[in-house]
């Protein structure tokens, strides 16, 4: 027998409702009985199917301490020739925690996969480029598409990230649209069919939730207060229920700090999720001693069910913080 068939109290009444046709029962039994004879006459599969969506964010291909393949092949315009770029070691851990969530993928399934931003570094214009392995933003974008299309799923939600990663200059264009196509052509290239949506913001409806997706969320120096700028979107959230401006939403989901967060109230779900970098030589320079949180989380339900939220992070080394051992142990 599964939840779905199981009859409804209705507090303050005495009364058992079946939860397929509605009849009411003074008698659990009876009521049960009842959904047991509906259950052979309705299509329970929409009840039963349960959808799975996986969350990342803030991949920053591009940068030394993003995510990237062992190998990279970058053109060099001018000269007309091809450069091989190698992951670092610290990098080529941060790959291999990325195979491992494609692993992972393989099993779980993945209905579809919301990329919240930062997907590429940008051009590092405040250090003049020279954090990255190349501040060709459409290098960086080839980059991410490949990577991204390694998850098995053809699905993809992609938001734009903060304007200081996703612009081209100052006030350029987003290169999150061309991260689309380039996503697109690259699932293509491996004989799927895909379908990759372009959003700066979104709201997701997805068998029976609605999601609030975007990747800024407010960052405090005062860490005791973490959640509290995810909290404050939360019940804003709720402030804007009403039909006429988002309308009901389940969760939103957030991305930009890198660390992973996840707040539970009785009507709404928030999260951050959790990034694709190591700790750059900017958090060094602002004096940002925290470790970044790097993996992944995923949301499944069944339709009229709870959200369960999971997530998996990987530990891995502090490339800025060297540890010089004069002990020798
Ligand atoms: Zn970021
Ligand atoms: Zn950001």
């Amino acid at each position: 027998m599964t939840m779905s068939i199981k009859p409804k109290r209705l507090l303050g009444t005495g009364k058992f409702e079946c939860p397929l046709c509605g009849r009411l029962f003074a008698d659990r039994g009876e009521a049960k009985k009842c959904a047991i004879n509906c259950a052979d006459k309705v299509d329970l599969s929409l009840t039963e199917q349960e959808t799975k969506v996986l969350l990342i964010s803030d991949l920053h291909c591009g940068s030394y301490a993003g995510l990237m393949p062992p190998e990279v092949k970058l053109t060099d315009t001018p000269r007309g020739a091809v450069l091989t770029h190698t992951s670092s070691n610290a990098q080529a851990m941060l790959y291999d925690a990325w195979c491992e969530m494609v692993d992972d993928m393989s099993d779980y399934k993945p209905d579809l996969v919301i990329v919240n931003g930062d997907i590429v570094d940008g051009m590092n214009q405040a250090d003049g480029g020279v954090h990255t392995i190349t501040n060709d933003m459409y290098a960086q974008a080839d980059m991410a598409a490949d990577l991204l299309s390694m998850i098995p799923c053809n699905c993809f939600l992609i938001t734009i990230g903060s304007g200081y990663h996703s612009r081209m200059g100052r006030n350029g264009a987003p290169i999150e649209p061309y991260i689309a196509d380039a996503l697109t052509k690259a699932i293509q290239s491996k004989g799927r069919n895909p379908n990759v949506t372009f959003s700066s913001e979104a709201i997701v409806k997805l068998n029976g939730k609605r999601f609030h997706v975007t990747h800024t969320v407010g960052h405090t120096n005062n860490y005791q207060y973490r959640s509290t700028a995810l909290m404050r979107d939360m019940t804003n959230m709720l402030l804007n229920w009403p039909t006429h401006k988002f309308g009901h939403v389940d969760a939103i989901i957030r991305g930009h700090v890198h660390f992973f967060i996840n707040v539970r109230m009785a009507d709404i779900e928030g999260i951050i999720t959790p990034c694709w970098k190591l700790r750059d030589s900017f958090c060094t320079k602002i004096g940002l001693n925290s470790q970044p949180d790097i993996g992944y989380v995923t949301m499944d339900w069944k339709r009229g069910g709870d959200i369960k939220v999971n997530k998996r992070l990987f530990h891995l080394p502090d490339t800025a913080c060297r540890t010089v051992d004069y002990d020798g142990e």
